[in-house]
C-alpha cells in the first residue's frame, strides 16, 4: 500500500519531458529493494463495447493485442451467438426480432 509520504516524494520531482504526457499511465510498483517506484506504462485498451447499445461487454478481457493473440478463443468472448459483438440483452432482442419477421 502506498502511503501519503511516498506519493509526496514522487510529486516533488519533475518527470522527464517525455514522461509528462498523460497518454502514459502512472503505476506505483514495489521494487525488490522494498522502495516504491513510479513507473510509466502504456494505457490499457478500452473495454469492448456492444455494437448496438454501446454497453461494455462482459466476458471480453481488457488486454493488449499481444496478450489476446496468445489467449484461447474461448477466453476472449462468451460462447453464444454474437458473443463479443453484442451484449446479452441486444443479442436476445435481435433473435426475437429475426424470428418475428
Ligand atoms: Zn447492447
Amino acid at each position: 500500500m502506498l502511503t501519503f509520504l511516498n506519493k509526496y516524494i514522487f510529486q516533488a520531482g519533475m518527470p522527464a519531458p517525455r514522461l509528462r504526457s498523460r497518454s502514459l499511465r502512472r503505476v506505483f510498483r514495489k521494487v525488490p529493494g522494498g522502495r516504491v517506484s513510479l513507473q510509466y506504462k502504456k494505457q490499457r485498451p478500452k473495454t469492448a463495447k456492444c455494437g448496438s447499445c454501446g454497453a461494455s461487454l462482459k466476458g471480453v478481457p481488457r488486454a493488449f493485442p499481444f496478450r489476446m493473440r496468445s489467449m484461447a478463443k474461448t477466453k476472449k468472448r462468451p460462447e453464444r451467438p454474437y458473443g463479443g459483438v453484442l451484449c446479452s440483452r441486444c443479442m436476445r432482442q435481435s433473435i426475437i426480432d429475426k424470428t418475428r419477421q
